[in-house]
């Protein structure tokens, strides 16, 4: 038991049958990487690539700045996989010279993809610098679009990467309830994909991320939400392709044995939770967790998702 306990503390992500998970880092830039390689991550899930763009209000970074600080990153996880997003403006995360400053509805106008589609320019610096920065090194690159609501914007996102020269895995954030359920479709065009249970809480329930009096709506246990991962899981198992989680639920342990048992491939999370993901995770069979998450999609509530799913992990 002790023994387990130590590999629990270390290794890779794997439930106690073996069924590998692997734990990711959620990242904003290379300031986080040393916390990501202490917590043992095997690699990086979510890249924000936002932070990049903080320090000038008027222009996108240069490529020379941006190759220097995707390199950091990639540079840290030699053999691993890192999944850069790219750009993700707008909404709460506005930027002054690509957001639109008249939208009656930020989160529901320009903003992620839909941004980079209308600056082709700022898109195709960043895919250049990417590909630049990967260069002559073994890590395995994806890169990632931020609100893909369909097959035709995973296509849009595809030839841009192809048009770039990247050699990386091109892949969609879900984060509309649309992609997850035109998973299938999406996945023609792109290889992967990335639930971001924040944004898909948001959009599911029509309950802004930043109000704190709809933030019973935003909980990630509702059942609504775990059956649109289920959906996106079960398309991309068909096609034999990842489906991993980068939201918030992914850091929580109970959540996260629940959303493995839902068919999610990999955990992408703050470096501060992997350790207790992955400690939670190694206590549980994969059929246990498929359990668990039967008995939450069954309950009518948040807390009722939450509590079945422990009344079953604890054998009650
Ligand atoms: C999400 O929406 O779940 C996500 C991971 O992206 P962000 O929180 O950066 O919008
Ligand atoms: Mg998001």
């Amino acid at each position: 038991e002790r023994k387990a306990a130590l590999t629990a503390s270390t290794g890779p992500g794997v439930t106690a049958d073996g069924h590998k998970v692997p734990l990711l880092a959620n990242v904003g830039g290379p300031a986080d990487v040393p916390a990501a390689v202490a917590a043992g991550a095997e690699g990086v899930g979510l890249f924000r690539t936002e932070f990049l763009f903080l320090d000038d209000s008027k222009n996108a970074p240069s490529e020379e700045k941006q190759v220097e600080a995707y390199r950091q990153v990639l540079e840290a996880f030699p053999e691993g996989r890192v999944v850069v997003r790219v750009l993700d403006a707008g909404a709460d995360k506005p930027l002054d010279f690509l957001t639109p400053a008249d939208e009656p509805n930020p989160a529901l106008g320009v903003r992620g993809l839909r941004t980079l589609l209308d600056h082709p320019d700022v898109l195709r610096t960043q895919l250049t610098a990417l590909a630049k920065a990967a260069e002559g090194l073994p890590v395995h690159l994806e890169v990632m679009a931020p609100m893909v609501a369909d097959r035709t914007d995973a296509k849009a996102f595809a030839d841009a990467c192809r048009a770039a020269g990247l050699r990386a895995k091109f892949g969609a954030m879900v984060e509309i309830p649309s992609a997850a359920l035109r998973a299938r479709s999406i996945l023609r065009e792109v290889e992967f994909l990335s639930l971001g249970t924040n944004d898909l809480a948001q959009y599911t329930f029509a309950a802004d991320r930043q109000v704190g009096a709809v933030s019973r709506l935003q909980d990630p246990w509702q059942p609504a939400l775990l059956d649109l991962v289920a959906l996106a899981a079960e398309a991309a198992r068909a096609e034999a392709r990842s489906c991993g989680v980068c939201g918030e639920a992914a850091a929580d342990p109970l959540l996260a044995c629940v959303l493995t048992g839902l068919g999610v491939t990999s955990l992408s999370m703050g470096a501060a939770s992997i350790p207790y993901v992955r400690s939670t995770l190694a206590k549980y069979t994969l059929a246990q967790c498929e359990r668990a998450a039967s008995a939450a999609r069954a309950a009518d509530s948040a807390d009722e998702a939450r509590a079945a799913a422990q009344a079953v992990l604890s054998g009650e």
